[in-house]
């Protein structure tokens, strides 16, 4: 019978840092189960190969379904599947959110939460190559880098921000959130640096710590109300393995609620329909599932750009309050500025077009995960219901508004020869609504689907112990109560370190 202290479902952003944090304790033994493999290919270390990773045949194949504020379109859903999960895919910016959101958390009923509780775990994961201060930590796993090679257009992005009356900012991740600059990365020496490359890779040679890759867990064996460990499908068979203490989801927010309805937790009306005996009603379970909208405005280059393998494509941006909407947080709309379109074509080589991106930071549109059938091996049904929300669209087409003022500033101007979607005739409010409804991607920031607070809709506690089962915690992007002002994988990997120390201690 194979036992572990800790079973931790899911080698991802927080998976990663939680194995590798509980195995310091050489009295717990640990086991990670990682549906992929190793993954150490040179695509996924070299930077600027990120957009092509989501298509590779070892990937989860997600997508959304048909958007209604997406004039009834897809939305591809790529999801890590290997060591290092999500973190190993991602474009590697490296964005807390601001102080607001997490003080936010707290008033929401979540204890522990607020920005000083967290500040000490973002700081402690951290290898800040500008040194120490109070807003960095050094010597910890995570390296966390300036950028080798920004491009010129990026640089003219930022200058051009600051003409149009923003102000500079030299770290998102510093003394105060708005204005214009270049994103720091999680990178060391030019190669990406993933949570498996970060924390599980100098812990992988601790006896008490056991690394299963190509794992796929099918559902959580529930003895009661107790959670007493996982079935999982090796590649020819099923075998179960038990937790002495814990079993914790680490699969991410659509995963894990996945796996959760696969195993009986989650709302009765939605997994009766597929034959799933209820063992613990939790109407949350994958209810709350927000993500962030991005729009792109679309320009023509005068001249054609080619990104140095270190680049990151996207690697200038921006935060800035609304002028109508801002509700006291410190920012509202997030830019990206990307030479590169499509992001593929400057992973490949050269791009003939750049676009700048506008992120609402907070949007209020909500979806679900629910299952499509009591397979584990099926997709989940994955609906974010992006822009169904006004307050969305208002801060998108505000964000167009303002990306258009940057674009009319010089040392960018001279550099654009035209603006190509939504184009010169798109100007009234009508217009850029369709230009988001028919354009708008998102930044692949889903999080909320086992939303942590209080109420009938929350999933996890304070402490991330799931309602009303014991043994069972969740520990993923999905814990989120509300979306953070920023990209998810720093605030997941803050989230996992939290939770190591609530749990050891
Ligand atoms: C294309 C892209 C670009 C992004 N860019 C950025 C960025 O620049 N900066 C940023 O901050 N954020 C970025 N993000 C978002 C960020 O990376 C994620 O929010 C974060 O990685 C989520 O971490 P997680 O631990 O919740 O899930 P994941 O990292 O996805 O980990 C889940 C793990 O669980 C495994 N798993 C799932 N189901 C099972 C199962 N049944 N059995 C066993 N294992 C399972 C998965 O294979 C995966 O390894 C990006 C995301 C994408 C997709």
């Amino acid at each position: 019978m194979k036992s572990f202290d800790y079973v931790i479902v899911g080698a991802g952003s927080a998976g990663c840092v939680l194995a590798a944090r509980l195995s310091e304790d050489p009295a717990c033994s640990v086991a990670l189960l990682e549906a992929g493999g190793e993954d150490e290919s040179r695509a996924a270390r070299q930077p600027n190969q990120w957009p092509l990773l989501w298509d590779r045949a070892e990937a989860w194949g997600y997508a959304t379904t048909l958007q209604a504020g997406y004039n009834m379109r897809s939305i591809p859903c790529p999801r890590g599947k290997a060591l290092g999960g999500t973190s190993a895919i991602n474009a590697m910016m490296y964005v807390r959110g601001h102080a607001r959101d997490y003080d936010h958390w707290r008033e929401l009923g979540n204890e522990g939460w607020g920005w000083s509780d967290v500040l000490p775990y973002f700081l402690k994961s951290q290898d800040q190559q500008r040194g120490a201060s109070a807003w960095h930590g050094v010597g910890g796993p995570l390296a966390v880098s300036d950028q080798i090679s920004p491009n010129r257009l990026n640089l003219a992005f930022i200058e051009a921000a600051v003409a149009a009356g923003h102000r500079r900012n030299p770290d998102f991740n510093g003394e105060f959130a708005d204005g214009a600059g270049l994103y720091q990365v999680t990178m060391r020496n030019g190669e990406r640096c993933s949570t498996a490359t970060a924390f599980l890779a100098p812990a992988r040679e601790r006896s008490n710590l056991h690394v299963m890759t190509r794992a796929r867990t099918m559902r959580v064996l529930l003895e009661g109300d107790h959670a007493a460990g996982v079935d999982y499908f090796d590649g020819s068979q099923v075998e179960r393995i038990y937790a002495a203490r814990e079993v914790i989801l680490s699969a991410g927010a659509i995963d894990t609620p996945k796996l959760l309805m696969l195993s009986g937790i989650g709302d009765p009306a939605k997994l009766e329909p597929h034959g799933v005996t209820v063992r613990h009603a939790l109407r949350g379970v994958g209810a709350n599932l927000c993500d962030h909208p991005g729009t792109a405005l679309v320009l023509g280059l005068r001249e054609v750009d080619q990104p140095l393998p270190t680049s990151i494509l996207a690697e200038g941006g921006m935060f800035m309050k609304s002028a109508r909407l801002n509700d006291g947080f410190d920012a509202d709309i997030q830019f990206f500025s990307v030479p590169f379109v499509p992001l593929q074509a400057g992973a490949v080589g050269k791009a003939q077009f750049m676009s700048i991106v506008v992120q609402a930071c907070r949007p209020k549109s909500r979806g679900q995960v629910t299952l499509r059938s009591a397979d584990p091996f099926d997709t989940p049904i994955i609906d974010p219901r992006y822009m169904t929300h006004p307050y969305d669209l208002a801060l998108q087409i505000e964000g167009l508004k303002t990306a258009r003022e940057i674009v009319s500033q010089e040392p960018l101007k001279s550099l654009i020869a035209n603006e190509l979607l939504p184009g010169a005739t798109a100007m009234d409010d009508v217009s850029l609504e369709q230009h988001v409804r028919v354009m708008s991607q998102c930044i692949w920031h889903p999080v909320g689907t086992c939303r942590m607070g209080r109420g009938d809709d929350a999933v996890v506690d304070a402490q991330l112990r799931v309602q009303g089962i014991h043994a069972l915690r969740v520990v993923d992007a999905s814990i989120m109560p509300q979306i953070i002002s920023g990209n998810t994988n720093a605030p997941t990997i803050m989230i996992a370190e939290k939770a190591a120390d609530m749990i050891l201690s």
